[in-house]
C-alpha cells in the first residue's frame, strides 16, 4: 500500500528519506563526499519550495530559476526537467510532507581540491530533502508580525544567483536572533535596503502602493515576490519597483517580507521602532491570504 499524505501525519513511518546522487537514502545516513565542491567552495546552487496541502508551490518558477543559477555558474543540469520534477515529488511523497518545504541543491560535483573548474568533466551532485512544518505555528507568527534589524550588506556582488554561499546571511540572521528579531535587512552603501537574509523586503506607502527593489545583481529575484506581483495585479494594487531607505521603511504604513517558506510575513518593527501602529498591516495580511489563489500548485500524489 502506498503511503498517503494526511495533514495530521508529521513523520514518515520509516523516518525521513533524502535523495542523494541517484539514490533514496535514510536521512540520518545521507552524506556527500568530502571533496564535493559544494562543501569546499560553496560551488553549488539551491532552491527551496513551499509544500502546502500536499502540493509543491510554484515549482515551475523555482526550477526555471534553478536553471538560470546553473547556467550563470556553468554547472550542467543533473537531469531532464521531467525527471527532476518526478524526484522532487517523490521525495515529498516518501516523507509524507503535507505542509512544509522541499529543498534541492545541485553542485559542480566531486573533484580533487583545486579552485578552477575540474578539467575532466564530473557529474553534478544533487541532494533533495523535504521537511514538515506546522501551519498553525506559521499562522501565529504572521498574525503577530516580526521584527527586523538592519545591517550593512557585506555580501558578494552576484546575490541574484542562488548559491549556497550564505555565510553573510547566516551571520546576519544570527545577529537578528540575538537582537530578538526574526529577519535582518541588508542595507547598501547608499542607505537603501537590498533584501532580507532569507527574504525580499517590501513597504507599503501612505497611499497604499507596494514598493520593492527592482531586479538586479543586488537581490535574489524571489519567486514569492513574483507571486505577490501577480496577487497585486488581481487585487488592483500598484507595485512600484524602486529602492527604499531604512528611514522611509520606518515611516511606512506597512512593511513585510516574502519568501517561499514564509509567503508574506508582516514586519511590525524595524530596529526596535514600530512600523505603522506596530501591528501587522492589512495589505500584507490580505496578500498572504490571497497568495495561494494565484500560485501554481503541483500535486505530489495525483
Ligand atoms: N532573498 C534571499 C537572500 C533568500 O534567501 C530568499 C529565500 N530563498 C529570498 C530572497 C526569497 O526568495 P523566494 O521567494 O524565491 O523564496
Amino acid at each position: 500500500m502506498s503511503p498517503s499524505l494526511s495533514p495530521g501525519r508529521a513523520k514518515a513511518p520509516n523516518g525521513r528519506i533524502a535523495y542523494v546522487n541517484g539514490r533514496y537514502i535514510p536521512h540520518a545516513r545521507a552524506s556527500v563526499h568530502i571533496e564535493d565542491r559544494g562543501y569546499q567552495f560553496a560551488d553549488a546552487v539551491y532552491e527551496a519550495c513551499e509544500v502546502r496541502d500536499g502540493a509543491i508551490i510554484d515549482l515551475t518558477r523555482h526550477l526555471d530559476r534553478l536553471d538560470r543559477s546553473l547556467a550563470a555558474l556553468r554547472i550542467s543540469r543533473p537531469m531532464s526537467r521531467p525527471a527532476l520534477v518526478f524526484i522532487v515529488r517523490e521525495v515529498v511523497r516518501r516523507n509524507l510532507v503535507h505542509d512544509g518545504s522541499v529543498y534541492l541543491q545541485v553542485g559542480r560535483g566531486v573533484a580533487r581540491r583545486d579552485h578552477p573548474f575540474p578539467s575532466a568533466p564530473v557529474a553534478p551532485s544533487i541532494v533533495i530533502t523535504a521537511k514538515h512544518t506546522d501551519r498553525a505555528t506559521s499562522e501565529r507568527l504572521a498574525s503577530a508580525g516580526i521584527g527586523v534589524i538592519t545591517l550593512a550588506d557585506n555580501r558578494w556582488g552576484r546575490v541574484d544567483i542562488k548559491t549556497v554561499g550564505l555565510l553573510a546571511n547566516v551571520l546576519a540572521k544570527q545577529a537578528a536572533r540575538e537582537a530578538g528579531a526574526r529577519e535582518a535587512w541588508f542595507v547598501d552603501a547608499g542607505g537603501f535596503v537590498t533584501e532580507g537574509g532569507s527574504s525580499n523586503a517590501w513597504i507599503v506607502t501612505a497611499d497604499g502602493k507596494l514598493v520593492t527593489r527592482p531586479d538586479s545583481a543586488a537581490i535574489l529575484s524571489g519567486i514569492t515576490r513574483r507571486g505577490v506581483f501577480d496577487v497585486a495585479k488581481v487585487a488592483g494594487l500598484t507595485v512600484e519597483l524602486r529602492p527604499f531607505t531604512v528611514a522611509e521603511a520606518k515611516a511606512a504604513r506597512e512593511a513585510f517580507v516574502t519568501s517561499a517558506t514564509s509567503i508574506v510575513l508582516p514586519v511590525v518593527a524595524i530596529d526596535g521602532n514600530p512600523v505603522g501602529n506596530g501591528h501587522p498591516g492589512s495589505i500584507a495580511l490580505e496578500l498572504r491570504l490571497r497568495f495561494h489563489d494565484v500560485a501554481e500548485a503541483t500535486l505530489v500524489v495525483n
